[in-house]
């Protein structure tokens, strides 16, 4: 038991070190014989640090396969007891972390249904006091950045220490490229917020079929992600949850190795010199961007005295199209991509329409 203890905290450490950590293994824990096999076969590959398996499920309507139960649990310890590979559930409920606890679960990690609701992820940090246990918090189910934080604050406040992350998309209506869109600028900024935390990818559920597993893989990677939550199965067709999105453990281990491993830094001379200079020029011409900006608003606000002075409105659809018309047209000619021209666009119209608004309706005292 100690060593297998040992074996999380090794996870749990380079997890922390910054390397890329794996995990793997079904979306839920079907049969026995479905986990056993999964595991032996993940176990195989050589590129696994740890097994995922769903025990509860949290399924979007009634009548769907809800999960095996506490049942599954001790399926799980077998497995890692013939592999050495430590395990991680999900835990949604006071009940669910009792249970894990008892069958010596490695890693708990919080579903995106539960982080959504404070209720649920408090009732699972109070079952947690006193029990010092990884746990990864996923991303709620809405774009909500502080609710995610909020999720992670009500575990420390809970006493835990080994926390981190995981990015698996958000819900959006329709069909869409994505089953939940990754929307990056949120672990961008939660990255930035709390960079102490280990931050992982599931991109799984972020895709929701195989296609695109290796994109979304390559570009966590790229963004300096600490790991990756990959679903397998031995029989993905035929998985009881999620069968469009797991991939055999011998596919898990192809898609492994094409990914291309990247260091968040080097100690190479030439290359620090080299990106030094570039980000020098960066500086400068944010510097030039921003200053130009300034101007543009003085200018905005001259427009708005103008404006006052004739009783003219601030907003003129004509004018605000012909701008959109001919910068959508150079920027794309620059190279720039019509949809950042227009949230850029949007986002100086709107600073724009504010300045004309605060000298327009000052009131003198
Ligand atoms: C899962 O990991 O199988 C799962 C239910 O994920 P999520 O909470 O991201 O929907
Ligand atoms: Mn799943």
């Amino acid at each position: 038991m100690e060593q297998l203890a040992t074996k999380a905290q090794s996870v749990w450490k380079k997890l922390q070190e910054k390397k890329p950590v794996i995990i793997s293994g079904p979306c839920s824990a079907e049969t026995e014989l479905q986990v056993l096999e999964t595991v032996i076969r993940l176990a195989k590959t050589g590129k696994v640090d740890m097994i995922r398996a769903g025990i509860w499920k949290p399924r979007t309507k009634p009548g769907n396969f809800e999960g095996v139960g506490a049942e599954g649990l001790p399926w799980l310890e077998k497995a890692r007891e013939i592999t050495g590979l430590p395990f991680a559930v999900e835990v949604a409920t006071a009940r669910h972390v009792e249970e894990s606890l008892a069958h010596g679960v490695d890693i708990l990690w919080i579903g995106a249904r539960t982080t959504v609701n404070p209720f649920s992820i408090q009732e699972v940090a109070d079952a947690l006091k006193g029990v010092d246990i990884p746990v990864l918090v996923k991303n709620p189910i809405n774009p909500d950045l502080d609710l995610w934080i909020g999720g992670i604050e009500r575990m420390q406040k809970a006493g835990l220490t080994q926390l981190g992350v995981i990015h698996r998309g958000f819900s959006n209506y329709g069909n869409t490229e994505f089953r939940n869109a990754p929307m990056w600028h949120l672990p961008i900024e939660l990255k930035r917020r709390l960079p102490e935390l280990p931050i992982i990818c599931d991109p799984s559920h972020i895709c929701g079929k195989r296609d695109g597993l290796l994109e979304i893989s390559q570009k966590a990677i790229d963004l300096d992600y600490d790991g990756l939550m990959l679903e397998s199965h031995i029989d993905p067709d035929k998985a009881w949850s999620d069968a469009k999105q797991q991939v055999t453990p011998e596919a898990l281990a192809e898609l492994l190795d094409k990914i291309v491993w990247r260091h968040e830094s080097t100690h190479k001379q030439e290359f620090l010199n080299a990106l030094a200079a570039f980000r020098e020029q960066i500086n400068q011409i944010d510097d030039e961007v921003l200053t130009l900006l300034g101007n543009r608003m003085k200018v905005s606000e001259k427009i708005g005295l103008y404006k006052k002075e004739n009783n003219i409105t601030i907003l003129q659809t004509n004018r605000w199209n012909e701008i959109l018309e001919k910068s959508v047209a150079k920027g794309e000619k620059l190279g720039l991509t019509k949809d950042f021209i227009l949230k850029l666009l949007d986002a100086v119209h709107l600073e724009s329409i504010n300045r004309q608004n605060r000298v327009m309706n000052r009131h003198e005292i």
